[in-house]
């Protein structure tokens, strides 16, 4: 089964094209060179990217089983963290604001800070079977999973802390309303991209209708009809120009496709 997409609807950045995108209702592996896509919060799709798929709604549950957290792959993050609250369950306040679905978090370990997906996770099922969280290699915004998540398990510990929420809350004050796909690079070590774009005078900069935001540097926001090629211009020229005065390469947090 196939599903018609439009990414310029879809994806949280409002780019890309109308596309047929593969939906998997069971578990099973991709298809050769198909790349799975979540709730498309962290993607920049391109006019001509490779095929996609994208998991069915069989996959959107969330349960206790045997004092564990079973979640599916297409379950949002609005849902876990209102599970984890009705059940005060510790662990799941960062997924407030936080926009995608289990597998997307899962495979970018997401997270604010040192709060991250991977901190109460316990095992992932893909269409290899069960993967211990022990024999995956994962750090920041980052996990080495092959394979598609079609479930996840984690712990199960007392105490969702409200208080954590406030904070998460004040955290995001700064961050634009436009749409964007979050953090446009990943901080290298010792240094926060935004600053960085900021001082090479990249912070506001437009080309056509994208932008890094006024607000926040690191934020490539769409103003409104903003395109691929715009995006890829000023993440090319923000990337070399950080180079060129620091000799920091930056890293995409987006993921092109
Ligand atoms: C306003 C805003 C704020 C944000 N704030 C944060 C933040 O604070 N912290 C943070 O970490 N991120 C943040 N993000 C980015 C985004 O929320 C996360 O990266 C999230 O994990 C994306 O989930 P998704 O389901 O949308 O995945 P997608 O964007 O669709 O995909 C992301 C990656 O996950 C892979 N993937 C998706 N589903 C699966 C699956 N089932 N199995 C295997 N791989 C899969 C894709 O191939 C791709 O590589 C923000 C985004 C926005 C728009």
């Amino acid at each position: 089964m196939t599903k018609t997409v439009d990414f310029s609807r879809f994806s949280s950045i409002k780019i890309g094209p109308i596309q047929e995108v593969l939906v998997l209702d069971t578990q099973m592996a991709l298809p050769k060179d198909y790349v799975i896509i979540g709730g498309a919060n962290n993607l920049l799709v391109s006019p001509t990217p490779p095929p996609l798929a994208m998991l069915s709604k069989t996959f959107d549950f969330i349960h206790i089983k045997d004092s564990m957290l079973h979640i599916g792959g297409a379950t949002p993050s609005g849902k876990i963290l209102s599970f984890a609250k009705k059940h005060d369950i510790a662990g799941f306040e960062l997924m407030q604001k936080l926009p995608g679905t289990l597998g997307g978090m899962v495979a970018m370990n997401a997270g604010l800070k040192e709060w991250e997906v991977f901190n109460h996770l316990i095992a992932i099922r893909t269409e290899n079977g069960w993967i211990t969280k022990e024999a995956i290699r994962y750090g920041y915004r980052f996990a080495a999973i092959e394979g598609v998540v079609y479930e996840a398990v984690f712990q199960c510990t007392k105490g969702f802390d409200a208080s954590l929420l406030a904070m998460f809350k004040t955290m995001r004050n700064n961050q634009p309303q436009l749409p964007s796909a979050g953090s446009c690079f990943k901080n290298p070590t010792g240094h926060f991209a935004g600053k960085l774009i900021e001082e090479v005078g990249f912070k506001g900069k437009r080309i056509g209708n994208m932008a890094f935001s006024e607000q926040h540097a690191n934020f490539l926001v769409n103003l409104g009809g903003g395109t691929f090629k715009e995006a890829i211009e000023l993440i090319t020229t923000a990337k070399e120009a950080v180079f060129k005065r620091f000799g920091i390469m930056l890293e995409e947090e987006i993921i092109v496709l």
